[in-house]
């Protein structure tokens, strides 16, 4: 006799459980603000993505109310009747963003890079992927079906011994993907020494910046530029969810790339367009983002300073050098514990467990904001002690 599917699911969940693995909702209000509320309580919010605090910036909002005469649905897929010359507008405004040709409009980041890697690689390909690369690359890569290799977190010795392995195999063409800011380490790959890596193996690069995006860079233009190496990117990719503070995501490089991908992408020809009124709100967005020096400068100031006072006190931060920057724990039980600990001090960061990160590594993710004071980083910095010293983390 076949299993129900209920007693099954429920052993599951119930193993995660025992685990301190199982996951559930938790309601936030004013989530995009420096403060929020959770459970009846007041936080200090250090859980969002919302890097430069533009999410209620008032002029997104303005944008959104003028567009709304337009209607609120996409109505259709881009090919068909979706597009419009607001997105035609900001499509050509992200590629002057990012200095490339062309550039195209996603619906998200995670169907951005399930879409690219999907409709650029065939089985014949060979894919270079960063151990703690995003999990919509890792799908991506799958849905694929191309020869996946995957490298030791930034090591790129590792990912030399793969390319050289790859072309005793005969791989046809050659791609390496990586995100140039970790979202859940905060750290950031050596994309110097990554470029001369995939120039000498004739590789192409796809770089995911949906953390560095507006973060780093001249005018945010993301990590390839801060480093100065954005022309030997070929597909520049990134998400209008974290530090535009809106929702969507875009895809940049030469315009064969981009030709290729609006023929053959599926997650982008057959999903409706993205609302006109969240094109609104990302075109007044990217303008906030280009103009945002100082708001780029306090947050990079207040990350800095938080990441040193942690790390004086003997935490462990990982490798972090930007915004996100973790706290190491350990085991789950101990991070929820923590994170528990650290909300009855008036502070939010949320435990991060596996599969998230790997197992042994859970942890409190720390995103500083632009709109943090440094009182509240203080404030911040002083619970973390407090809680790190009474639950004995090193
Ligand atoms: N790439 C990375 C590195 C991410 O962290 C995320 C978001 N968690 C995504 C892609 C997906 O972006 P979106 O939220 O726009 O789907």
């Amino acid at each position: 006799m076949s299993e129900s599917w209920e007693s099954t699911l429920r052993e599951e969940t119930g193993a995660w459980a025992e685990r301190h693995l199982l996951r559930t909702l938790i309601p936030a209000q004013q989530a995009g603000q420096t403060v929020l509320i959770r459970e009846g309580r007041r936080l200090l919010n250090f859980s969002s993505n919302n890097y430069l605090g533009l999410a209620t910036h008032p002029e997104l909002g303005m944008a959104v109310a003028e567009s709304v005469s337009q209607g609120i649905g996409g109505v259709a897929s881009r090919l068909i009747i979706g597009h419009n010359e607001e997105t035609e507008a900001l499509e050509r405004e992200i590629a002057r963003f990012k200095g490339t040709e062309a550039a195209l409009l996603f619906p998200n980041g995670y169907m951005a890079n399930l879409g690219l890697l999907s409709a650029l690689l065939k089985p014949s390909d060979a894919v270079f992927s960063d151990q703690y690369n995003h999990a919509s690359i890792v799908d991506g890569i799958r849905l694929s079906g191309a020869q996946s290799y995957r490298y030791r977190h930034l090591n790129l010795d590792h990912l030399e011994v793969l390319l050289k392995r790859a072309d005793a195999k005969g791989a046809k063409r050659k791609l390496i993907v990586t995100d140039s800011v970790f979202s859940m380490d905060g750290d950031v790959v050596p994309l110097s020494d990554l470029v001369q890596l995939k120039r000498k193996y004739n590789a192409a690069l796809v770089l995911d910046e949906a953390h560095a995006a507006g973060v780093w860079g001249p005018g945010g233009a993301g990590m390839a530029h801060h480093l100065g190496v954005a022309e030997d990117v070929d597909l520049h990719m990134g998400t209008f969810s974290k530090a535009f503070g809106v929702y969507g995501a875009y895809v940049a490089g030469k315009k064969e790339w981009i030709q290729y991908l609006l023929n053959r992408c599926r997650p982008l020809i057959y999903t409706t367009a993205l609302p006109p009124v969240l094109v609104a709100a990302i075109r007044a967005s990217l303008r906030l983002v280009e103009a945002g020096d100082n708001l780029r400068r306090d947050l990079h100031e207040r990350s800095a300073w938080f990441r040193q006072k942690l790390q004086e006190a003997g935490l462990s931060i990982g490798g972090s050098t930007t915004q996100i920057v973790p706290l190491i724990v350990g085991e789950s039980e101990l991070a929820i514990k923590l994170s528990q600990a650290l909300a009855e001090e008036g502070v939010l960061a949320v435990a991060i467990r596996p599969p998230t990160v790997p197992e042994g590594q859970s942890r409190l993710r720390f995103s500083l904001m632009a709109t943090h004071t440094k009182a509240d980083v203080e404030r911040a910095v002083a619970a973390v002690l407090r809680v790190a010293e009474q639950g004995a983390v090193r």
